[in-house]
């Protein structure tokens, strides 16, 4: 294996310049890499800790390839780049994860197409492209459910639930002229994500199961390890593991997922990238999953996920910002609380401007931690 991992001292190329890859770059950094992002941005949370930032389109041929040829391998924090950018870049360095695992994992449809295919369980689904098939789905797979857009949804963007006896020509109306899924609506007793990584030489990793909890669709806490039964853990473990396996994967996947009333699971989304949920391993994991994502995409041996402690992650909205800059020494007075900020200039409700991580005897107490720390350091209007 050594002979063909890109060592230490090489440039590692990263599209995208989001938190995600700010993380990844911090982690390349500290083992001696430099960093280089694409993306069509300047002055972003990843360029301002890479070595290089190019601020380019991923539609500029000449700019994309130029990129890859400055760099040992590329990677992604943001999996809605092009195909046909993946393959001029591909042309001039290896691109892990390939752009198959791209391809595939920005569209719902055939995400979820792949995964059925694959054994996986999934929520009842179907293609929907008219209003006149969203009612004859409604009617096959029942109501309710959740109607989402097939390209470039992300934290319930582009999703509307849909309830027996609402209009369906109406709720069609906003998603014409593009392809839609229309899933069953899972009652669900938990929402879950298991991280995994996948070396080059087909060795995987993976961090114990997250559980997650959402507040308008974005996450808001995650709890690791997630309180789950040691068997239903290692089933989640074993379905991410399946999951990266079938995709050929190297590099790191999250797999999001439902846990049922019954003790059932159904995977919900992927993403072939470092994720919200794994925020956690930054601070309280043997390896990150970003370090992990250098070490899978360099060819290099991957490290031990165990944990250090039980933690609990909460993430920082821009709503955070409302009344005035939060008060950050209100959060640095808890001495077991880690603030990571992105650089991100513009508070926006919504926007993920960073998150704080908390370690506890418990995921009880790491949760309880990190949600005290978080109210302390929002100024009341
Ligand atoms: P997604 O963009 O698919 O990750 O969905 C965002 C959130 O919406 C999920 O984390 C769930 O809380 C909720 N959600 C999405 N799909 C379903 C579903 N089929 N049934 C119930 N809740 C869902």
């Amino acid at each position: 294996m050594s002979g063909l991992a890109i060592l230490p001292g090489a440039t590692l190329g990263v599209m995208g310049s989001g938190q995600l890859g700010r993380m990844f770059a911090i982690a390349a950094r500290r083992m001696g890499y430099r960093v280089h992002t694409f993306s069509p941005d300047s002055d972003t949370p990843t360029g301002q800790v890479a070595d290089f930032e190019t601020s380019g389109s991923y539609d500029d041929e000449a700019a994309v390839r130029e990129f890859a040829k400055s760099v040992a391998v590329i990677t992604f924090e943001f999996e809605n780049v092009p195909s046909r950018t993946i393959e001029w870049a591909a042309a001039h360095c290896p691109v892990r994860p390939a752009g198959k695992v791209l391809h595939i994992c920005q569209h719902r449809l055939r995400e979820k197409e792949f995964l059925a295919g694959a054994g996986i369980p999934v929520a009842p689904f179907r293609k929907i492209e008219s209003a006149a098939q969203l009612a004859s789905a409604a009617a096959e797979i029942g109501l309710p459910g959740v109607l989402k857009t097939a390209a470039f949804g992300y934290d319930g963007k582009g999703q509307r639930k849909l309830r027996p006896g609402d209009d369906l020509a109406e709720a069609w109306r906003p998603f014409e002229g593009q392809p839609a899924v229309l899933e069953k609506f899972i009652t669900f007793e938990r929402e879950v994500s298991v991280i995994v990584a996948r070396g080059l030489d087909g060795s995987m990793t993976t961090w114990p199961v997250c559980e997650n909890e959402h507040a308008n669709h974005i996450l808001d806490i995650t709890l690791c390890p997630a309180r789950l039964p040691a068997p239903v853990a290692d089933r989640a473990a074993d379905l991410a593991r399946s999951i990266a396996l079938a995709l050929d994967l190297t590099g790191v996947l999250a797999v999001e997922m439902f846990l049922m009333h019954d003790g059932g699971i159904v995977v919900n989304e992927l993403a072939p990238r470092p994720h919200n949920s794994g925020h956690f391993s930054f601070d309280a994991s043997v390896t990150s999953q970003f370090e992990q994502q250098v070490r899978a995409v360099c060819g290099l041996p991957l490290g031990s996920t165990e944990s250090l402690r039980p933690a609990a992650m909460a993430n920082l909205l821009g709503d955070a910002w409302a009344a005035g800059e939060p008060d950050w020494a209100a959060a640095a007075a808890f001495p077991d609380v880690k603030i990571h900020l992105y650089g991100k200039a513009a508070a926006k409700p919504g926007r993920k401007m960073g998150h704080l991580t908390a370690f506890g005897a418990t995921v009880e107490e790491a949760a309880a931690t990190v949600r005290a720390a978080r109210a302390a350091l929002v100024h009341t209007p």
